[in-house]
């Protein structure tokens, strides 16, 4: 017997160069192999008759060969094979290109099992390129549900199913990680089988049974892992906060908080008098004001004397960050440090010394802050903005600087119920669901190019009132091939030959972070009128006085992006708008931005979001923190993740279950999924 963690290339037929094809899918040893699961399945297992056959659907059909084939040279690089088939309802030409194999192996006068499709024309009823196998022979290609593999240039189907069918024969499968009890109350088939038919189902129903067994033990992991982080949390004592009067902070707002936000820090201080880490997420739209919670939580700390990280996933909002609430705090007496991955060594440890030495309050940055070197003298609360870019394992990262601190989570994008389970299952949540007052939804607009000069009228238009406008692109250079917008080419455009006479700016993720801070704080200051960028303005950046966001090419970006982009504006009191460009002609593409015209909920955007493009998108380019779903689509397994979470919650609360052989393979599980998750982040 082989074992999992084998290299593929103790399997017959995987050489070096094979390997490195199959590296390519991620694929090293027979684990990864057998983990390589089926996109989908063919059914190849009815036999039809040659006249119940139709045009353009493959299907199988037996039938005897009734010539030598005939092969034709046509040109250099092109043989043509003939062959007449049939059975006792009809016959068939079947045209081979460039097969050689047909040519030597179907004999005049046997039968055979073809799969193919019928093409028709008047002259009747032909076919090309079917596969073919003796009726002797063990089904590979026919007569059987064929699995249909991700595969990548120079790796067949064929070829994959033999190798993976190959390891199956030659190595157990993975450990049982459900427990017989589970496995019974819900159906669930056992590791044994259900690696076996994911690959080789008997039928499209054990194909299903299968893949839902996969898809409960992915969630399964997953919820135990996170009910684990929960339960080792939950140990632990820390002494209550015993200054919980935040009135100096109310009193220094230029603002009164909205009722949403003053629930929002009602239950984080009453968190904070509760004797153990806080976990909370504090979810609201944009513009919904988290900064104002996330600074009276700091207050709070800071009077009862410990210090606060907060955590956010981009230098310009770290910047933004670092420098309203200085302005805010310093009265206060509280000091805030600000430590980003692009400042010198030296300013680096000169800020980490303040940190560590207990001279800074509050430490604001980005990943920078769960750099080993960053120390705290003090750390009690951890907060991390924008968080969806954050995984579980970088949380708990940011936590372990400090004696269990308090964590508070703050997300703008509303998350649908699936993967907000997922990805924040071992928080409590609270929710703003409700904007200062002033505020008017931005009007949104879908348009083509025939609106072109209309829109640049417009921007003029906001220009000469004395606002500002963003136009986002979604490339950053010229790309030919895709045909995007560049930013860069983009603002040339615009200075050289649209608004010669207006201040256009430029900023995109490439340049140094010292030169985007620059052009943001110069937009933010006004001494720009239009700024061109791409998604890098996505997040938090703040320009109350920009009233105008134009987004070129708007079918490129997920639905929910746009609807962070257009929250960059309408954050002032003026009358704001969101021009959506785009010349898609797909109707499913201008029905979804349409629907971004017509609705501002966020929650609806983002289930949306995920219906359409999955969870590996749903948050952009860039990674979500969440595991990487083999099997599970999020939006349609809701009701096997409720079961898989009730199941993996009771079984975590059995006395003994950790010590049970499933109970090991599944620890086992959840160190190599958090593992995994935080290395793909880094
Ligand atoms: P987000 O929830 O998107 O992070 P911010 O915290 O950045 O929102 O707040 C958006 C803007 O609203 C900021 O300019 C902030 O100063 C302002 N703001 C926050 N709370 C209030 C309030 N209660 N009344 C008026 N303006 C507010
Ligand atoms: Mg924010």
């Amino acid at each position: 017997m082989a074992r999992l963690s084998d290299p593929i290339t103790i399997l017959k037929g995987i050489g070096p160069s094979k390997a490195k094809l199959f590296a390519k899918l991620n694929i090293f040893t027979l684990q990864d192999l057998i983990c390589h699961f089926p996109r989908g399945y063919e059914d190849r297992t009815k036999l039809l008759t040659i006249d119940k056959l139709e045009v353009d659907t493959p299907a199988c059909f037996k039938a005897m060969v009734m010539n030598t084939p005939r092969t034709s040279h046509i040109r250099k690089g092109l043989d043509l094979t003939k062959v007449q088939v049939a059975d006792h309802t009809g016959r068939l030409t079947v045209t081979f290109f460039n097969n050689k194999y047909a040519a030597e192996h179907l004999q005049y006068g046997r039968e055979y099992i073809f799969y193919g499709a019928v093409g028709g024309d008047f002259i009747g009823y032909n076919m090309t390129n079917p596969v073919f196998e003796a009726l002797d022979s063990q089904p590979v290609t026919t007569r059987r549900i064929l699995p249909v593999y991700p595969l990548t240039a120079g790796l067949t189907n064929a070829a994959m199913l033999k190798t993976v069918r190959q390891a199956l024969a030659i190595c157990e499968p993975p450990r049982e990680i459900l427990p017989a009890s589970v496995r019974a109350q819900y159906g669930i088939l056992g590791s044994d089988r259900a690696y076996y038919a994911i690959h080789e189902p008997q039928s499209m129903a054990e194909a299903e049974l299968a893949k839902r067994r996969l898809v409960f033990e992915e969630f399964f992991v997953f919820s135990a892992g996170l009910a684990a982080i929960r339960a080792s949390r939950a140990e632990k004592k820390i002494p209550p906060f015993e200054n919980l009067d935040i009135g100096g902070f109310l009193k220094a707002l230029p603002f009164a908080l909205t009722g949403a936000q003053k629930a929002a820090i009602k239950e984080i201080l009453a968190d904070f008098g509760r004797g153990a880490p806080m976990n909370r997420l504090v979810q609201g739209d944009v513009g919904s004001g988290k900064t104002m919670v996330a600074a009276a939580a700091i207050y709070c700390a800071a009077k009862n004397g410990v210090q606060s990280a907060l955590m956010v996933p981009t230098e310009i909002l770290a910047e933004q960050h670092f420098a309203s609430l200085q302005k805010l705090f310093a009265p206060m007496g509280i000091r805030v440090a600000l430590l980003t991955g692009s400042m010198t060594p030296k300013q680096k440890r000169e800020v980490r010394e303040q940190i560590a030495g207990g001279e800074a309050d509050l430490a604001v940055g980005t990943h920078a802050l769960l750099s080993d070197a960053t120390a705290f003298a003090n750390l009690g609360l951890v907060v991390a903005d924008e968080q969806h870019r954050f995984g579980v394992a970088q949380r708990s990262k940011l936590s372990a600087k400090g004696d269990a601190p308090h964590l508070l989570v703050m997300s703008a994008t509303p998350i649908p119920r699936t993967l907000a389970l997922l990805m924040y299952g071992d928080l409590e949540v609270s929710i703003i669901d409700e904007l200062p007052p002033g505020r008017e939804r931005v009007d949104t607009f879908l348009v083509n190019e025939s609106y072109r000069a209309r829109i640049n009228a417009f921007i003029r238009r906001q220009v000469q009132e004395g606002h500002q406008c963003f136009v986002v692109c979604p490339a950053v250079e010229e790309n030919e091939e895709l045909g995007m917008k560049s930013a860069a080419a983009w603002a040339d455009t615009l200075r050289q030959t649209v608004f010669p006479d207006l201040r256009i700016s430029l900023i995109h993720g490439q340049m140094k972070a010292s030169q985007k801070e620059e052009v943001m704080a110069s937009f933010a200051a006004g001494d720009a009128d239009v700024l061109v960028a791409t998604t890098v303005i996505e997040v938090g950046v703040d320009v109350p006085n920009a009233t105008l966001m134009v987004i070129e090419d708007a079918d490129r970006f997920g639905l929910s992006q746009l609807h962070q982009l257009r929250g960059r504006v309408g954050r002032g009191g003026s009358k704001s708008y969101c021009v959506l460009f785009s010349h898609n002609r797909n109707p499913d593409t201008i029905a979804r931005l349409k629907a971004l015209c017509k609705t501002t909920d966020g929650f609806r955007i983002a289930e949306e979001d995920l219906k359409m493009r999955g969870p590996g998108d749903f948050f952009g380019q860039r990674q979500s923190g969440l595991p990487a779903f083999r099997v599970a689509s999020l939006s349609m397994d809701l009701q096997t993740l409720k079961d898989a979470q009730a199941a993996s919650a009771v079984w975590m609360d059995t006395p003994g279950a950790a010590q049970t052989a499933e109970g090991l393979a599944l620890q086992e599980r959840i160190d190599e999924l958090f593992r995994r998750t935080e290395g793909t982040l880094n």
